[in-house]
Parts: structure tokens; C-alpha cells; sequence
């Protein structure tokens, strides 16, 4: 049996590299030579604190961003074949369940998530090549593919956002998903207000990106302070049409309520920790027609269209990668995303 090259989760913190075997290709499913693997933020948490979900047995494969070239094809796949290079979505709903029945594919529940992109190769589950898996075009490079991912949940967020040409939108949160929601806003036609911790690559890559104004928390710490200067931002002072929050922080989401209009609309798109609350003002929410709303991960259309958006550069995703790092220096790209030294890396897992 062959050997590739991989990460293994064992505990939090307790991340080791190994050699272990290249898994072999059942009936429906594909073997993918990884091409690009990216860090993602689900995976600096799980690596702090494990993750229920998606690491389920000790020791596991680990990462979820990911693009190659396939080589090796189960019984019964007709659809790709060896040499196609292609990405797909992390997981896939069952469309039998519930929620898959009443049009909540997201929210399935029993949706198939895969691990096992910090590695040399990969085995795509066959529901997933049913419903998940796409060539991507020869322009586009390996690494941009394995962007689809994260941004098919930023297109999830933004379908619930009802966002109109013209509207002023806020941001919240700075990190790769705060810069593809900004880039949505903006295809949108709204003016882009973000407010995270806004460094200078942050800055350039989101001013291509089309955003109008920066709010770095790293300068004005007050949230009251913030809020006022979205305010200040839009006609009258009255706050922004839409807020969207993706830092995943209690704090930021009740700071998000407090930026909108009349009638406007929050987005909560970062999952907080488990078991925190937040206050909401009862009178405002009443009075002014506030609307907030819950978005939870992605479905196939959703990640459909993220392929597309990319293939076609509307979304650059070669702008969200900051540089290459050899599989065994994950961990210190991890720590440089903590230190916001980067926006992503992409992992390579033939050198350790
Ligand atoms: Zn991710
Ligand atoms: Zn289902």
C-alpha cells in the first residue's frame, strides 16, 4: 500500500504529521489528488477545541478546503474520469430528511461533512460526487477552486440579506468571510461599510473588492463608538439597510442590531460559542421593525453558484490567499491567521 502525507487531529491542540495509507475509491466515489488546501477558521477552532460535528472519531483526517485533479475512479462514476480537475462542497444534505424535503438543504439532518484535505490525497464520498462535485475550468488555479467552499456560505448569507442597489450595507468582521460577504454586498450594488480589525492587506484586497469605507475596531474600540460612525455614514444618521455580522462574537451581534435602520435587516452569519445569549431591546424591535435573521452553512445551489462566481472572477478568489506554506507548518499558519498576518494559506501537503 502506498503512503501519503498527512495531518491527523487527535485532540485539541495535538495535531501530528504522518504517513499513512492512500485510501482507495469505493463504488461511486472519487480519488482526488489534493491540489490546494486552505486554512479556514472551522478549522483554527477545531484545532483550539475540537469540533462535535465534523471530528467525530480520534485520531482524524482534518481540513475541508480543498481542490485536485482526479486519479482514481470507483465503480459505477461516469461523470468524471482520471485527469479531471475539480473542487466540491465539504458536506452534502441527504434530500430525503425533513428539512431537505421542505426546501432546507443546509439544515439537514443527516448531512455528510468530509475531513481530510491537509493531505496528499482525498476520497470524495459518492453522494457527494452525485450532487457536489464540479470540473473547474483549465484558467482556474487549484487554489481559487478550494475558495468555493467558504464562499457558498457567504452566498447563503447573502440571498437572506434582501439587500437593494443602493443600499448601505455593514459588515462586521474582517476575515475571509467578511471580505466575500463585502465583495456580494457590493455585486449587489450596495455601498460597503466594514468594520474589523482592518490590516493593510485586509485594506487592499477589500478596497478591490469595492468597499467604501473601513472601520478598524483595532483603532476604535468602543462598540457605542462604531456604532455612531456607521450612523454618521448613512442619510440622517438613521443606520445602515442591512447589517451583516460574521465574527462570530456575542458582542458584535447585538453591536450589528444597534447600526440598522427602521425596518432594516440583520444578517447573523459567525457562529458564537455554544450556550451564549444576547440581549435584544424588545422596544426597538417592536417599534422599528427589526428583522433579524439566522444563517447557518450552505446548500448545493448555494455552492453551485459560488463555482461560478469564481470561475468567472466575479469573486477573485486568488485574492483571499495570502502565500504557500509545506504541510508540516500548519499549525504556524494557523497561528499566523490569530496574529492576522494573512487572510488564508494554502497548505501544501507534498512537503513536510
Ligand atoms: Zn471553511
Ligand atoms: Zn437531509
Amino acid at each position: 500500500m502506498t503512503k501519503m502525507n498527512a495531518a491527523m487531529f487527535y485532540a485539541p491542540k495535538d495535531v501530528r504529521f504522518e504517513r499513512i495509507d492512500v485510501p482507495s475509491p469505493g463504488p461511486g466515489e472519487l480519488l482526488v489528488k489534493i491540489g490546494a488546501a486552505l486554512t479556514c477558521g472551522t478549522d483554527i477552532k477545531t484545532y483550539e477545541r475540537g469540533h462535535p460535528a465534523i471530528i467525530k472519531k480520534v485520531p482524524s483526517t482534518f481540513g475541508h478546503e480543498f481542490s485536485g485533479q482526479v486519479v482514481g475512479v470507483g465503480e459505477g462514476v461516469t461523470q468524471f474520469k482520471e485527469g479531471d480537475r475539480v473542487c466540491t462542497c465539504n458536506a452534502v444534505p441527504c434530500g430525503e430528511c425533513y428539512y431537505c424535503k421542505i426546501g432546507h438543504r443546509n439544515l439537514c439532518e443527516d448531512l455528510l461533512i468530509l475531513n481530510g484535505a491537509y493531505a496528499e490525497y482525498i476520497v470524495i464520498p459518492a453522494r457527494m460526487v452525485k450532487h457536489n462535485v464540479y470540473k473547474i475550468p483549465d484558467h482556474m488555479t487549484f487554489q481559487e477552486a478550494a475558495v468555493s467552499e467558504p464562499l457558498g456560505t457567504a452566498i447563503h448569507c447573502i440571498r437572506h440579506a434582501g439587500i437593494r442597489q443602493g443600499d448601505t450595507v455593514a459588515v462586521l468582521g474582517s476575515g475571509p468571510l467578511g471580505l466575500m460577504i463585502s465583495r456580494l454586498a457590493h455585486l449587489q450594488g450596495a455601498r460597503v461599510i466594514l468594520s474589523g480589525e482592518i490590516t493593510e492587506e485586509r485594506k487592499r484586497v477589500a478596497s478591490e473588492f469595492g468597499v467604501n469605507e473601513f472601520i478598524n475596531i483595532l483603532e476604535v474600540t468602543e462598540p457605542k463608538d462604531r456604532i455612531q460612525m456607521v450612523k454618521d455614514l448613512t442619510d440622517g444618521g438613521r443606520g445602515v439597510d442591512v447589517a451583516i455580522e460574521a465574527a462570530g462574537f456575542p458582542q458584535a451581534w447585538e453591536e450589528a442590531i444597534q447600526m440598522i435602520r427602521k425596518a432594516g435587516t440583520v444578517v447573523f452569519h459567525g457562529g458564537c460559542k455554544a450556550g451564549t445569549t444576547i440581549t435584544v431591546d424588545t422596544h426597538a424591535m417592536h417599534y422599528f421593525e427589526h428583522k433579524l435573521i439566522g444563517v447557518f452553512h450552505q446548500d448545493p445551489d448555494d455552492y453551485r453558484r459560488s463555482v461560478n462566481l469564481l470561475a468567472s472572477r466575479l469573486v477573485d478568489g486568488r485574492k483571499f490567499i495570502t502565500d504557500t506554506m509545506p504541510l508540516s507548518q500548519l499549525i504556524t499558519a494557523f497561528e499566523r491567521i490569530r496574529r492576522f498576518e494573512g487572510i488564508k494559506f494554502a497548505i501544501d501537503p507534498t512537503v513536510m
